[in-house]
Order: C-alpha cells, then sequence, then structure tokens
C-alpha cells in the first residue's frame, strides 16, 4: 500500500518532485527550497531535492528526507 502517506507526501518518491520543487518538513514546517540551497549541510544553491544526500535531514528539527512534503502551487518566480 502506497496509501501511507499524506497525498503531498514526498515519501522517497522522486518522480513526484522536479528539480526546482520545494518540500516542506512535516514536523516544523521548514521549506527546503532548491534555488537556496541549505546553509546548515552547506548544500550549493540549484541543488534539488532529489540530489541531497542521504544523511541529509531537516536542518531545523532532524527529521527525515521522507518526511518531507511536496508543496504544490509553486509560483514560477
Ligand atoms: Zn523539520
Amino acid at each position: 500500500m502506497s496509501d501511507s502517506f499524506f497525498a503531498g507526501s514526498y515519501g522517497g518518491d522522486e518522480t513526484k518532485i522536479t528539480d526546482r520543487t520545494r518540500l516542506e518538513c512535516k514536523i516544523c514546517w521548514h521549506v527546503y527550497d532548491p534555488a537556496e540551497g541549505d546553509d546548515y549541510w552547506q548544500i550549493p544553491a540549484g541543488t534539488p531535492f532529489s540530489k541531497l544526500p542521504d544523511h541529509w535531514t531537516c536542518p531545523n528539527c532532524d527529521g527525515a528526507k521522507a518526511g518531507f512534503m511536496v508543496l504544490s502551487g509553486d509560483a514560477d518566480a
């Protein structure tokens, strides 16, 4: 069953996201934005969520990658 995640959750499925998709931590609502990267993990700007290292976790609460939810309705800034 693949319905154990919220509809918008990433759940490790990289086919759900694009290189520019932003994802939000379901625990603390921290947003990972590929356009900004991640200073905490020294992730350079422009790094897609799917390219983050496997050991990457939420810089705010240490939540796992798979616990991030896809943010829909991205503004095409
Ligand atoms: Zn978090």
